[in-house]
């Protein structure tokens, strides 16, 4: 095995830079986010790579091409990471690139692009609350309004990325979107699945359609309180049962459709006693899905079908979507190397969505993108410490993305106009 034991061995390590050991904790410009960093911009100069932080705190490598005036293909995945994490969330992104490129210089081997591999430093959005901050500088997709943005100590974005030993007002400079660079052809993203579709059907890589889009909506049913000993059962306007039956609404309608996952995450009753029939409900729903048109029609049918049962149980109901972001689809052509990649391995070729958000999302305004997934062990848990890979997976997908690179053509692409969204 070339690569797996090596990657495996480097994600233990950099597992000990955290925040609350024993657990895994790493937040944007902590002092253990420079830890990682300097030991990942080590990696990238054994590799052969020139490498350091840029103005965010990002870890930039380049692999230079073996021609002048080479376009640029980036990868990568982010450093930080969610409290109490897993060890492979986003660095095995950063690794396995790394790796590839060390082989490739053992062979004095060039590309006919530069390769730039990014450690972003922050994707989770624990410290500010703000997600994707490093592919969101990158791709053009910044605020700088969200400089001011504070953590739990009252520091600012701006002044911890100035501790940190950057630049914050020059968030300007890292947008690789647009004319003044347009040199980057292509974004690839190889990640952990987080979820259990791989592991179920026996597979270790799978290609990526489209990174899933999210509608969400608060709900509010009013119904009426009253006595829960002299209100006769058929007048009741109880809006707790009324919301009862929307959310299981939710669930199947979702389940009907296996390109959609449906969430009602929280949910408050008022006035909350055990005597008094439910008068005001609130829950939220979260819908997913990698098409934006059958996220958009389900939406539709959710509130449709809503209405109807607020009416038969004759309460109010109003449901708002307060924040929608569309799904970033893989490109095709890149989706195609990357399925030739993983049946050069002798692997089955899987296509799937992804649920969670990736760092790739963010590059839809720069260029074209692909991600592949590695299968997670575990009944595929993540975001927390028993997330696992095997080395023997780690190194199955190490090799598909060394063939991926070696075989790169750039596709045709017409960038998406630059979205300012906070996809908190
Ligand atoms: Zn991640």
């Amino acid at each position: 095995m070339k690569f797996g034991h090596d990657i495996l061995k480097q994600a233990d390590i950099l597992a000990t830079f955290t925040e609350d050991a024993p657990r895994v904790t790493r937040t944007y410009c902590s002092k253990e986010h420079k830890l990682a960093g300097d030991y990942l911009i080590g990696l990238m100069r054994d590799a052969g790579m020139n490498a350091d932080y840029d103005a965010f705190g990002n870890i930039v490598g380049r692999y230079e091409a073996g021609v002048p005036f080479a376009p640029v293909v980036m990868t990568g995945s982010h450093q930080d990471s969610v409290r109490n994490a897993g060890k492979y969330d986003g660095l095995f992104g950063i690794l396995s690139p790394i790796a590839c490129v060390k082989a490739l210089n053992a062979q004095g081997k060039r590309l006919p692009y530069t390769l730039e591999i990014v450690g972003f430093g922050d994707e989770e959005g624990v410290r500010f609350g703000v997600t994707l901050i490093g592919s969101k500088a990158m791709a053009g997709n910044f605020d700088p309004a969200w400089l001011e943005k504070k953590d739990a100590n009252g520091v600012t974005m701006r002044e911890a990325i100035n501790a940190f030993g950057g630049n914050a007002d020059a968030w300007r400079e890292l947008d690789r979107s647009g004319d003044h660079h347009g040199e980057v052809v292509a974004f690839v993203e190889s990640h952990i699945e987080q979820g259990p579709t791989l592991l179920n059907e026996n597979l270790a890589l799978g290609v990526v359609t489209a990174i899933a889009g999210a509608t969400r909506m608060t709900v509010k049913v009013t119904g009426l309180a009253g006595h829960a000993g002299t209100v006769p059962m058929p007048v009741r306007q109880d809006a707790l049962t009324a919301a009862s039956e929307m959310i299981l609404y939710v669930e199947k309608f979702c389940r009907e459709n296996e390109n959609l996952v449906g969430t009602v995450g929280r949910l408050s009753c008022l006035p909350g006693a055990i005597n008094v029939i439910p008068q005001d409900v609130e829950f939220s729903v979260d819908v997913r899905s990698g098409l934006n048109e059958i996220r958009r029609s389900a939406i539709e049918s959710i509130r449709k079908e809503f209405a109807a049962i607020a009416a038969r149980r004759n309460v109010k109901v109003e449901a708002n979507p307060y924040f929608e972001l569309n799904a970033a689809p893989c490109d095709e052509a890149l989706q195609k190397q990357f399925a030739d990649a993983i049946a050069a391995q002798g692997v089955p070729v899987r296509r799937l969505p992804s649920g969670a958000g990736h760092d790739a999302m963010e590059f839809p305004t720069v260029c074209p993108i692909a991600m592949l997934f590695v299968r997670c062990g575990n009944g595929g848990i993540s975001h927390h410490p028993t997330e696992t890979m095997t080395a023997e997976d780690a190194d199955v997908a190490t090799r598909a993305l060394l063939h991926f690179f070696e075989n790169f053509k750039p596709s045709e692409f017409k960038p998406e106009s630059a979205q300012r969204v906070d996809r908190t």
